[in-house]
C-alpha cells in the first residue's frame, strides 16, 4: 500500500494486513509453537537478533504480529507487544525499565490489581512503587529521586474516572527525563484517548476491554512511542551491554524500537506472558469495529448519566461529561467526546439495598468487566477493590454504595428499564 497517512477508522480495518500465500482476506490463525528453520545459519542469525524472524511462539506468532502492528498505529506508536493479559502488560513494560532498588512514581486512581500489583509483586521485586496523593505533576515530583524509573498513570483511573493533566505531567517526566508511562485502557485503543501525541513515552493497555470488546478473550498491549532517549545513563539494561545477547546494546542496535525489542525479548522471552494465535485473531477481529462500538457506549453513558442524575435514589453520579466531575476539564481536552463509556453512581440506602439492587438486574450483567458488548455493573467495594484496607479504599473514593457502570451495545432505554426494575425490586417496603 502507498504511503499515505490513514485515519483511525480506515487504520482498524486495513492496519497490519498483508495477504499470505492463501491470498485469504480474513486474518489468518497460525496456531504453532514453533516455526521450521530452513538452515542452521538462518536460525543462529535469528537467536542472535541479527535478522527479525518466526523463532517460537512464546516469542512472536504472525497472527499477534498483524495484530501488533495495527494497534501501534492506532495508538500512533513505533511498534507494539501483545501480551496475555492488561497485567502481564504492566509487568514488562514496568520490570523492562526498573530494577530492584528503583521506584515508580504513581497516581493512586489505579485499577485495584494494579495497586495490589505494584503494592505486593512489585514490591517483592525490590521495585519501589510510590503512590502519590493526587494525579498531579505537583504531588508527584517530591516523590521523585534518582532511582525514579517511570511516572505512571491510568490516562482514566479505573473506577472514579479521574483524567489526569497528561500534558502536565509529560512536561514534569521530561524535565527529570524519566518515562512517562500511560495505562490508555479508558482509551479504548486510541480512539478516545491517545497519550502519546500528548508527551507519553509508552503505553500499556489491558486489551481484555475495548480493544476486544465482547468478553471473549485476555490480553494486554505495550505500545512504545519510540520518543524516549535511552542513551542518557538510567538504563543500562536498554543502553548498555545486555547480559542476555551477548553483550548487545539494545539502543545501538534498535535506535527508537530499543525498548519495544527489549520488552519482547527479555521480557516476554522470561516472562513468557505470551497470547494464544486465537485471541490476537479476537483482538484483531474486535479492533475492526471498535470506533463504531465506543461510539455508541459513549453516547450510551452520556444517557444513563442524565437518567442517573434524575433518580431519586440516588447519592451521586460521577461522570466525566458532567462539569462538577473533577476532571470534566481534563477529559475534554483529552478524550474525544469529552466523555468514557464508563461512570460510576453512589445509590442512595445501604450496602444492602445496593446488593439487591445488582442482584434484580436482568440484562445488565454483574461481573467485573468493562468495554464489553453487554452492559456491566461492578461493585468494587466487593469485588475488584476489595481487597483494599478500608483507609485505601476511602483514599479513592470506594464506597458501600458506588457502583461502576460500563454501557454495552444494546438499545440504552431497554437497559434503563432494567435499572428502573432493580430499583423497584431494591427499594420496595
Ligand atoms: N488496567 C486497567 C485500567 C484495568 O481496568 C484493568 C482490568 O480491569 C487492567 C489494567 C488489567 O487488565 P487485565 O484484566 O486484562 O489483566
Amino acid at each position: 500500500m502507498s504511503d499515505r497517512k490513514l485515519r483511525f477508522e480506515t487504520i482498524q480495518i486495513h492496519g497490519g494486513y498483508s495477504t499470505d500465500h492463501t491470498g485469504s482476506r480474513g486474518a489468518a490463525i497460525y496456531p504453532t509453537a514453533a516455526y521450521h528453520f530452513k538452515t542452521c545459519d538462518y536460525a543462529a542469525r535469528l537467536f542472535e537478533l541479527k535478522e527479525f524472524g518466526n523463532i517460537y511462539t512464546r516469542l512472536q506468532n504472525p497472527t499477534t504480529s498483524a495484530y501488533e502492528e495495527r494497534i501501534a498505529a492506532l495508538e500512533g506508536g513505533v511498534g507494539a507487544l501483545a501480551v496475555a493479559s492488561g497485567m502481564s502488560a504492566q509487568l514488562i513494560a514496568l520490570t523492562s525499565l526498573a530494577d530492584s532498588g528503583d521506584n515508580i512514581v504513581a497516581s493512586p486512581y489505579l485499577y485495584g490489581g494494579t495497586f495490589n500489583q505494584f503494592k505486593i509483586t512489585f514490591r517483592k521485586l525490590g521495585i519501589d512503587c510510590r503512590l502519590a496523593e493526587n494525579d498531579s505533576a505537583a504531588a508527584m515530583e517530591p516523590l521523585i529521586d534518582g532511582r525514579t524509573r517511570a511516572i505512571y498513570v491510568e490516562s482514566m483511573g479505573n473506577p472514579t474516572c479521574n483524567v489526569p493533566d497528561l500534558e502536565a505531567l509529560a512536561a514534569l517526566a521530561r524535565r527529570y527525563d524519566i518515562p512517562f508511562v500511560v495505562d490508555n485502557t479508558f482509551g479504548a485503543g486510541g480512539y478516545l484517548c491517545r497519550p502519546l501525541e500528548h508527551g507519553a513515552n509508552i503505553v500499556v493497555e489491558s486489551a481484555t476491554k475495548w480493544i476486544n470488546g465482547h468478553g471473549t478473550a485476555m490480553g494486554g498491549v505495550i505500545v512504545d512511542g519510540g520518543s524516549y532517549d535511552w542513551g542518557n545513563g538510567k538504563f543500562p539494561a536498554i543502553a548498555g551491554p545486555s547480559e542476555g545477547y551477548h553483550g548487545l546494546n539494545f539502543y545501538e542496535t534498535f535506535g527508537n524500537m530499543a525498548y519495544i525489542v527489549k520488552c519482547r525479548v527479555d521480557g516476554l522471552r522470561d516472562l513468557g506472558c505470551s497470547p494464544s494465535a486465537f485471541d490476537s485473531y479476537l483482538m484483531q477481529l474486535g479492533l475492526e469495529t471498535l470506533s463504531l462500538r465506543v461510539r455508541h457506549e459513549v453516547e450510551s453513558t452520556k444517557r444513563l448519566a442524565e437518567y442517573f442524575r434524575a433518580h431519586p435514589l440516588v447519592e451521586k453520579v460521577s461522570y466525566v461529561g458532567f462539569e462538577d466531575h473533577p476532571s470534566h476539564a481534563n477529559a475534554a481536552k483529552y478524550f474525544r467526546f469529552g466523555g468514557g463509556a464508563v461512570l460510576t453512581v453512589i445509590l442512595k440506602g445501604t450496602l444492602e439495598t445496593t446488593v439487591k439492587f445488582v442482584e434484580a438486574l436482568e440484562l445488565v450483567a454483574h461481573m467485573t468487566m468493562i468495554g464489553d458488548s453487554i452492559s456491566v455493573v461492578t461493585h468494587p467495594a466487593s469485588t475488584t477493590h476489595k481487597q483494599l484496607s478500608e483507609e485505601d479504599k476511602a483514599a479513592v473514593g470506594i464506597t458501600p454504595t458506588l457502583l461502576r457502570i460500563s454501557a454495552g451495545l444494546e438499545n440504552v432505554e431497554d437497559i434503563i428499564d432494567d435499572f428502573e426494575r432493580a430499583f423497584a425490586a431494591a427499594f420496595a417496603e
